[in-house]
């Protein structure tokens, strides 16, 4: 049995260190749409809204697993909330860089074109 302490914010979670390739591994496993090339490599966390790098990412252990954390100190964003880039924020030049690329896609545009067929 772990005491928890009332005032104790969370699980308290016990870091490890894991190897720069394992570690890059578990967050590509982790990650939904956001591949990791090296642990250079920054990311953003909806959590804090923060841009973080591979190698500042945090690893614990729970139930017999590894699991990845956001490397801004303190926060304990998970990779559901891993980014390429801050979609949150609608005035972000890479949000709005993103948002352009987009329109662009041909699948969007068609997806537009069936969509202005039908209706006539
Ligand atoms: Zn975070």
């Amino acid at each position: 049995m772990i005491p928890r302490h009332p005032e104790n914010r969370g699980p308290r979670r016990e870091y490890i260190e894991i190897s720069p390739d394992e570690k890059l591994k578990l967050l590509n496993e982790h990650g939904i749409g956001v591949t990791w090339g090296s642990l250079d490599d920054e990311k953003w966390c909806l959590h804090c809204e923060k841009k973080f790098s591979g190698s500042s990412a945090r690893i614990y252990r729970e139930n017999g697993e590894l699991w990845v954390e956001c490397g801004t100190p303190d926060c304990d964003g998970s990779p559901i909330d891993f980014a390429n880039y801050p979609w949150w924020d609608p005035n972000h030049p890479l949000t709005q860089e993103h948002d352009q690329a987009m329109g662009e896609f041909p699948d969007d545009e068609g997806y537009k074109t069936k969509k202005k067929k039908k209706r006539r």
